[in-house]
Formats: C-alpha cells, sequence, structure tokens
C-alpha cells in the first residue's frame, strides 16, 4: 500500500509516518530527511539544497523528483512505502501520479497556535534523525481540547535510540516557522483537493496526541485495505 502522509509542519507528520511505517513493515521515505543526511555527509546534493533548508525554502521540484523516483525504485519499496513530505506541491503530485498510484492521503490536521509552539519545542538527534518534543500542550482551543504529551528524552539533550546530541533545526526557530507554515498552506491545498477528487483522502486532527491518534490511523488504513 502506498500512502502520503500530508500536514502543516509540527502536526508530527514525521513521527506518525514513522510509527505507520513501522506498524506496517514498510519504508518510510522523508525527502527531508534525505537531503539533512546529504547535508550532514557533505556530498553534491547536500551542498546544492543545503540554502534552500536552512532558509526554509523548498528545493526545487527537479532535484526533489530525481531524488524520490530514485528512492522509490529501490526494491525495499516494492510492497509499499509512506511518503512523508512529498508532494509538497502540485508539480510533485501530478509527477508522483506518472510513477504510481497513492492508496490513501492521512491529512494531519492541527490548529495554528498549537503548529507554532510544538515546532519551537521540537528537537531532533543529530545523528538518527529521531524526532522529541519539550512542549506539553493541554488546552482548549476553538472549542476543541489539544491533549498533546511532549516527548522527552531520558536524558536531557541525548538521543534514547543512539545516544546521539539533541538539535534544535536552524528552520524550527520562530521566524523561520512562520515562513515555513504560510509556505506550506498556500502549497498543500491544491495538493489535498488534487487527492480529494480521487476520494482517497483521511483528514485527522491531531488533538488526542501521538498514543491515541494512532490507532485511529491505523483503523482508517485497514478499513481501506
Ligand atoms: P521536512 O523535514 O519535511 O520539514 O523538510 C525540511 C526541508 O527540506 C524543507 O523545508 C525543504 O527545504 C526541503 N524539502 C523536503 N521535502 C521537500 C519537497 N518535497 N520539496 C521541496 N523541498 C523539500
Amino acid at each position: 500500500m502506498i500512502i502520503v502522509f500530508l500536514g502543516p509542519p509540527g502536526s508530527g507528520k514525521g513521527t506518525y509516518s514513522k510509527r505507520i511505517a513501522d506498524i506496517m513493515c514498510v519504508p518510510h521515505i522523508s525527502t527531508g530527511d534525505i537531503f539533512r543526511d546529504a547535508m550532514h555527509k557533505k556530498t553534491p546534493l547536500g551542498v546544492r539544497v543545503q540554502k534552500y533548508l536552512t532558509g526554509g525554502e523548498l528545493v526545487p521540484s527537479c532535484i526533489t523528483n530525481r531524488i524520490l523516483r530514485e528512492r522509490i525504485s529501490h526494491p525495499d519499496c516494492e510492497k509499499g512505502f509512506i511518503l512523508d513530505g512529498y508532494p509538497r506541491t502540485l508539480t510533485q503530485a501530478r509527477a508522483l501520479d506518472t510513477l504510481i498510484l497513492v492508496d490513501l492521503v492521512i491529512n494531519l490536521v492541527a490548529h495554528e497556535e498549537v503548529l507554532v509552539t510544538k515546532l519551537s519545542a521540537r528537537r531532533i538527534c543529530a545523528q538518527c534523525g529521531e524526532i522529541y518534543n519539550l512542549a506539553n500542550i493541554n488546552k482548549v482551543i476553538d472549542g476543541l481540547r489539544y491533549d498533546m504529551p511532549s516527548m522527552l528524552p531520558h536524558t536531557t539533550g541525548v538521543c534514547d535510540k543512539c545516544g546521539g546530541r539533541l538539535v534544535h533545526r536552524k528552520d524550527d526557530q520562530v521566524d523561520v516557522i512562520t515562513h515555513r507554515l504560510q509556505i506550506n498552506s498556500h502549497q498543500t491545498i491544491p495538493i489535498v483537493n488534487f487527492y480529494r477528487l480521487k476520494g482517497i483522502v483521511e483528514d485527522i486532527n491531531v488533538n488526542l496526541g501521538l498514543e491515541k491518534t494512532t490507532p485511529i490511523i491505523v483503523n482508517k488504513i485497514r478499513n481501506r485495505t
């Protein structure tokens, strides 16, 4: 099964999509992770995309589409995969459509106030990419209760999984966050509409937090298979 995760930065897209990929035993493919890894290793791709990532800008689709095409042609993708962070534009959604048929789109939803709080409190392992969140949200916004506990490491600043150092991503600083959220809302709406017309979108509000929302997503997937 091929599943696309959509949702604004801070909605937990990375965490949810990784969890669901583990549960379904399929690869989790994040174009952001691929770019960060390339930057970390200072490969030619990494050098090329660095200015876009640090500025919170989208990497041009000609680069992103090629990277994605190469990744999904890998044999581990034969039984399906989960896409996180791709497609980000209608051009990418159309490009993807020429390669494979998406079965389901999980569209994560949350209030903007929650997104800004979660993003500025996000920490990522510099070594393995594991995500943590220092913000503990428990409040009612626009009549809906958001109960989203923090996801803390056992030792402050240290990754539970690999012992790597936890860092605050440059594009998770408040000035860049606002810019990323603006880019996102302009570009995501047409993509959601593109997939809505195909009847494959499930909207999921993440207000109940990771532990309660994950089984809801799993049920949606099972109902579609
Ligand atoms: P993410 O980890 O998904 O938030 O991505 C981090 C950064 O990688 C983004 O701010 C973009 O600069 C770049 N990026 C990731 N995926 C894409 C994509 N599909 N198209 C363009 N740029 C991307």
